[in-house]
């Protein structure tokens, strides 16, 4: 945000502008100004300390606030030496479960400022498409949208300097968020099962923050950062390795059906996490998904099939 002496001219797409030429002023304490092409001198709240010594710069609306951004690469965050890994478990209920037994959540939108939010929305849905009004309504509705965004965006920065400064390791498990966000829609002719619900958890997959999380932590510890293949993580048992679905008795919890190790199913999933272990190929004596039972069955079924213990 910064009071302008004339607008800057905005492309129609992005509504911004992309400056390669930084020149840079300190007013005072606070301000600065920056010289944007077309417009001049602008003065801008300098948040940060120091002049930012940057190769370009971006000019952006959003929300019905004007912003700067500079763009500085920062320095990473030096390893602590201590060789710790850190697995990270990142979930729908808690965001991230780290394998030394801390649990992180995203900060979201309050209830009273969910209610806030509908207010807009509600009101806009009664105007005019297109009408002045109508835009104000819409324009209100983003600002509270963007304060969450932007919560969100500081827990990242926050969480992945704090993962860079105090692990040597970390690994996070792979995810195609592309892939598990996909619509259930379906097409005309064959339309999808639980549409509205597959787009709620869509909507809150992506509120997490978890692609940004994993860039961030990378951008600040490169090269420590390490994707440990998904498969069974969350259904093997950290302790003896048995994989079973039965052993996640619910959501929170992990009871190993082969040794008894009681947990909590994040944690227990982090833990495979840091332990590189997921990805393996299911091994001959697990249970696999289809639960205990089946081993027992195929045995007596059809003797020649049986697995050799
Ligand atoms: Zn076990």
């Amino acid at each position: 945000m910064f009071d302008t002496s004339g607008e800057p001219v905005l492309n129609a797409k992005g509504r911004q502008v992309h400056a390669r030429q930084v020149l840079v002023q300190k007013l005072n304490k606070k301000w600065a100004q920056v010289k944007v092409p077309g417009c001049g001198w602008v003065k801008f709240r300098n948040t940060r300390p120091g002049l930012p010594d940057a190769k370009s710069f971006r000019v952006t609306y959003r929300a019905g606030k004007w912003h700067v951004a500079f763009a500085v690469i920062p320095d990473p965050v030096d390893a602590p030496g201590n060789g710790e890994t850190v697995g990270i478990d990142r979930g729908v209920a808690i965001t991230a479960a780290l394998s030394d037994g801390r649990v992180l959540n995203c900060p979201h939108l309050s209830v009273k400022e969910r209610a806030k939010l509908r207010k807009p929305q509600r009101r806009a849905s009664r105007t005019g498409k297109g009408s002045l009004l109508c835009k104000a309504e819409h324009t209100e509705a983003a600002r509270l949208k963007a304060k969450e965004a932007n919560r969100c965006k500081d827990w990242c920065e926050k969480t992945s300097t704090m993962l860079a400064r105090s692990f040597d390791t970390i690994r996070f498990e792979k995810l195609h968020i592309k892939h598990m966000t996909r619509s259930a829609r379906g097409t005309v002719d064959e339309p999808g099962k639980q549409v509205s619900q597959k787009t709620g958890l869509n909507r809150a997959i992506l509120a997490q923050g978890w692609g940004l999380l994993r860039q961030r932590t990378e951008d600040k510890a490169p090269g420590r950062v390490e994707d440990v293949p998904t498969a069974y993580t969350s259904l093997r048992c950290s302790d003896c390795h048995w994989i079973d679905k039965n052993s996640r008795k619910s959501q929170a919890r992990f009871v190993c059906s082969n040794c008894g190790f009681t947990c909590n199913a994040d944690l227990n999933a982090s833990n495979n996490v840091a332990a590189g272990q997921g990805g393996n190929s299911r091994p001959r004596h697990s249970a696999g998904a289809g639960g205990m039972t089946r081993r027992s069955l195929r045995v007596s079924v059809n003797p020649s099939n049986a697995i050799s213990p």
